[in-house]
């Protein structure tokens, strides 16, 4: 199947500079890429959650699932431990993700379930016409706070790297390049794969000039590491001022048994966790 193939003749509704469309087409690639070197297209799975990101699923030739609002994770979890072969990837939207899925999220991490999350992150609610979510700024405008929200944001890269997801991203809808190389690094890491992706809103929220003028990528022969503490300190860098820098790519990596892995070995029989942890990490180091 050739990489144009994924994209279905759905009508497509997203606004015109929405930067979903970037995802979309950074996916497109990078599944195409898997599927040309041998990666059946019906062993890849997309979930998505609502929002305008959930039309991901629509336009996506691969086998997908619309979840309810804010349960993607477990639905994509469920098919993951059902189906330990298939590739899971998660389209979630900041307020799906973040708000009324920040249970689920935290959990996949602690867990370490191999499958890949992406979140389309545009800080703000754009489905139902822009109201703040957990990652708008302080202050914003938004159509349920015309007086600006009194809340400060969360730092979802950080939150992850604190709950023990085991690969870390961010990326940015204007570098494509470097998404298409997060949605790869991302899709081959085993284990609780995160990825979150600053989204032009260009109706709601475009915040495409300030990233444009703050964001700068991390070296790549430093990063990703596996050291949490040095990767929460760069994740930290941007504290949602608008001077701090915003740093881009691949933070944190590091390998530890899948959820499913010890499933399985509960599964077989074996009663003594630690030593089941302790044996599946020496194989895999
Ligand atoms: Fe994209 Fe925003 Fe339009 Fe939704 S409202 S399609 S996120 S530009």
């Amino acid at each position: 199947m050739a990489a144009g193939d994924l994209i279905t003749s759905a009508a497509n509704t997203w606004c015109p500079g929405c930067g979903n469309f970037a995802i979309e087409h950074a996916l497109k690639d990078i599944l195409g890429e898997m599927i040309a070197a041998g990666t059946p297209a019906e062993e890849i799975v997309l979930v998505t959650g609502i929002g305008c990101h959930g039309k991901m699923a629509d336009y996506l030739g691969v086998n997908s699932f619309y979840a309810i609002h804010g349960r993607t994770i477990p639905v994509a979890t469920g098919i993951k431990i059902a189906n330990p072969d298939l590739t899971v990837l998660c389209c979630a939207g900041d307020g799906d993700c973040y708000g009324e899925g920040l249970e689920h999220l935290l959990f996949a991490a602690k867990r370490n379930v191999d499958i890949t999350l992406l979140v389309h992150d545009n800080r703000v609610y754009g489905l139902t016409t822009g109201q703040y979510t957990p990652t708008s700024p302080l202050g914003f405008p938004g159509r349920s706070t015309p007086q600006g929200t009194p809340e400060y944001p969360l730092n979802p890269v950080e939150l992850m790297i604190a709950a023990g997801a085991t690969y870390v991203a961010r990326g940015y809808t204007r570098r494509l390049p470097q998404l298409r190389e997060l949605i790869r690094d991302a899709l081959r890491h085993r284990g609780f794969s995160f990825l979150e992706v600053f989204q032009i809103c260009a109706t709601f929220y475009n915040q495409t000039a300030y990233y444009d003028e703050h964001a700068c990528d991390l070296d790549p022969g430093e990063f990703p590491t596996a050291d949490a503490a040095r990767a929460l300190r760069v994740a930290r860098e941007w504290d949602y001022s608008r001077e701090s820098r915003i740093p881009l790519g691949a933070l944190y990596e590091t390998t530890y048994p899948t959820y499913e892995e010890r499933l399985a070995e509960h599964r077989a029989g074996t009663r003594d966790p630690v030593a089941v942890i302790q044996r599946l990490f020496a194989e895999r180091t």
